[in-house]
């Protein structure tokens, strides 16, 4: 049966499709940066200000319960979602950034000289660069594991990685440069053998993998609720309660506290130890509310429309002339990066930006990958749930448009 009426009433609930972009129809394919976010994000955003606004936690007023209420109220949501143990091993951060930061940050404490931690290839900078500020504080060593010529990561050379000095493992779930999914459940194991503790960035998964935190295993697990139709500003930390507990406390102030003196503080109970400050309470709600519209998707036929989508425009671009793919459409998931020869990535998205089709061009925060990949950048398609095969067969038609007019 096709698709094409659910996800047509589905893309109703984003009002900022509807529009016109350069006088012609918004074809927006930069969903790995961003979603859209459905009415129903957009009204709770609203209604918390005009009907619950209070700080949480901290009065005994009734706003303030009923803010503090919905809050809490989302905290389970997340839990639900990402099926943690316990509502307490979740984490309100400001998103994937902020929550690698925070613990490459709290886990510093338990590292020595010569300690190594392994990466991939293929992460944002999100997950390289608070770990570089780790290791020149800590003597620490950064590993990388090398990618494979058929763009997947080499399960080999991590395997020689892992050695008792391996503490820490943190991966990408699913890249955003290229789209690859990463055999995250193998490798988490492989790292526990070796007892490192394994961080998975899952900002780019949670939008297309149903992700099941206790069945991964995983020690600690992070995303933005931006990513997934909620608001920026907001993202999650998941992490074991056992080692929560175990771990310092980041930043200091109110929430994260117990008691203080002038002489010493005592910390507030998980979560909120990691929650110093008054957090982003509409951004927790809303995340929530798009939690539940996720949960009304019939997910099986959304995942299909992803396949189809993305096998549809590799397929489609790799029969353009001068287009080289990275990766292979099995291996990927929500986006697809590629290279127009003799073009640069930047002429390519502003000429399809003039013809309506947001694309994201560049390093996408992934620079060393793109120098392995000896490439300045690429041109990057990614897909969410309420784009139509129609907008990928324009896209494909556009980028014809382009390569045509720049020869
Ligand atoms: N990790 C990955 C894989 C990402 O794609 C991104 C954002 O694009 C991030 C981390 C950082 O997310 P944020 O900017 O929401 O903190």
């Amino acid at each position: 049966m096709s698709s094409a009426p659910y996800i047509e009433q589905l893309r109703k609930q984003f009002p900022i499709l509807q529009q016109q972009v350069n006088q012609h129809p918004l074809v927006y394919l930069d969903n790995a940066a961003t979603t859209q976010k459905p009415q129903s994000v957009i009204d709770a955003i609203c209604d918390y200000y005009q009907t619950s606004n209070a700080n949480v936690h901290r009065a005994s007023h009734a706003l303030s319960n009923q803010a503090t209420g919905l809050f809490e109220a989302s905290r389970l949501k997340v839990q639900h979602f990402l099926n943690a143990h316990y509502s307490e091993e979740i984490i309100w951060t400001k998103g994937t950034t902020e929550g690698i930061n925070l613990i490459a940050n709290v886990m510093s404490a338990q590292l020595q000289a010569g300690d190594e931690i392994i990466i991939s290839a293929v992460e944002h900078h999100a997950n390289i660069v608070p770990w570089q500020m780790v290791a020149q504080r800590t003597g620490a060593v950064l590993k990388v594991i090398p990618l494979t010529a058929e763009f997947t990561l080499d399960i080999d050379a991590f395997k020689t990685l892992l050695s008792e000095r391996t503490k820490i493992v943190s991966i990408t779930h699913v890249s955003n440069a290229l789209g690859i999914v990463n055999p995250i459940q193998t490798m988490i194991a492989l790292a526990h053998q070796f007892d490192a503790k394994v961080i998975i960035d899952g900002a780019q998964a949670v939008a297309h993998i149903d992700v099941d935190v206790q069945a991964l295993d995983c020690d600690f697990y992070l995303f933005s609720g931006h990513k997934i139709f909620g608001p920026t500003g907001i993202g999650v930390l998941y992490g074991k309660k056992a080692l929560l507990e175990a771990l310092p406390p980041w930043q200091g102030g109110g929430e994260m506290i117990d008691t203080v003196t002038f002489t010493k503080a005592t910390y507030n109970q998980l979560p909120f130890k990691f929650e110093a400050g008054t957090p982003n309470i509409a951004g927790a709600i809303g995340l929530g509310v798009a939690l539940d519209f996720v949960n009304g998707l019939d997910l099986a036929r959304c995942h299909q429309h992803e396949r189809q989508l993305i096998n549809f425009t590799q397929q489609a671009l790799m029969q353009i002339p001068d287009v080289t793919v990275f990766a292979s459409e099995t291996q990927k998931s929500g986006a697809i990066s590629f290279v127009v020869k003799g073009e640069h990535n930047s002429d390519i998205a502003m000429l399809l930006d003039a013809q309506g089709i947001a694309v994201r061009s560049g390093t996408h925060c992934a620079m060393p990958l793109m120098s392995s990949l000896q490439c300045n950048g690429t041109i990057r398609a990614s897909f969410s749930i309420y784009n139509t095969l129609e907008e990928a067969a324009a896209f494909i038609t556009a980028l014809k448009n382009v390569i045509l007019m720049l020869q």
